[in-house]
């Protein structure tokens, strides 16, 4: 019941592209103040490609939208962030390979999702990266899924979850990434990456609906 499907992971693209250009200069301007003030500007390039991407593909399974916005994100992003997200993008899309995923699929493709941004970037939670947005996320729509929830509200309970995990990071002192090179002067910011993973995830459930 209410399943997503690759109208779902259409729309997703669509919405999370619309989300990052809107949000582009905040996103940027977060980084500015804790890192090199390109993290809209990467994002942004990044989604308008997986939209151009998107126009001529006739994807059969959610995978295999998924996979499409992890090698365009690889190819066009760049810094730390292009292969942080194509990776768990890539890692999501191998778990979906199907026309439609459940309320556990949508808990196993994000729980995929956080398994690639640790295996690629070695981030724990409290190192004030996007782990402490994704972690948290992944933890909801466990608990989400386990309790009956539509797919629908298990996206809407990573979200919400998310947001909480990014607000956690303004009191973190960052000790991965180009943040950590400022040590306790990166605390009192919102670390970028998990401010975009709660666009990125809000974008996801808007797209479904019951
Ligand atoms: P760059 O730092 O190369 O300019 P971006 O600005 O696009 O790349 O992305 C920065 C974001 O990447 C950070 O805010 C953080 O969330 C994330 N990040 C950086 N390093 C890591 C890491 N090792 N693990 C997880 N996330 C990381
Ligand atoms: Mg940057
Ligand atoms: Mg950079």
């Amino acid at each position: 019941e209410g399943a997503l499907d690759v109208d779902w992971a259409r729309r997703f693209v669509a919405e999370a592209a619309a989300v990052v250009a809107e949000h582009r200069v905040e996103l940027s301007e977060l980084d500015r103040l804790i890192g090199d003030g390109d993290h809209g500007e990467n994002l942004a390039r990044g989604f308008s490609a997986v939209t151009a991407a998107m126009e001529p593909a006739e994807p059969a399974t959610v995978g295999d939208v998924l996979k499409l916005v992890a090698t365009t994100l690889m190819s066009t992003v760049g810094g730390a962030a292009g292969p942080l997200y194509g990776t768990a993008f890539l890692r999501a899309a191998k778990v979906t390979a199907v026309p439609a995923v459940d309320a556990q699929g949508v808990h196993s493709l994000l729980d995929a999702a956080l398994e690639g941004v640790v295996a690629r970037g070695k981030a724990q939670v409290g190192d004030k990266t996007m782990v402490d947005a994704w972690h948290p996320a992944v933890e909801a729509a466990s608990a989400a899924a386990e309790a009956g929830s539509s797919p629908a509200q298990v996206l809407r309970a990573a979200a919400e979850a998310a947001a909480v995990g990014a607000a956690s990071t303004d009191d973190l002192v960052a000790l991965k990434g180009r943040a950590s090179y400022l040590g306790e002067r990166s605390v009192g910011h919102r670390d970028p990456g998990a401010a975009s993973t709660v666009l990125l995830l809000d974008a996801a459930a808007r797209a479904a609906t019951d």
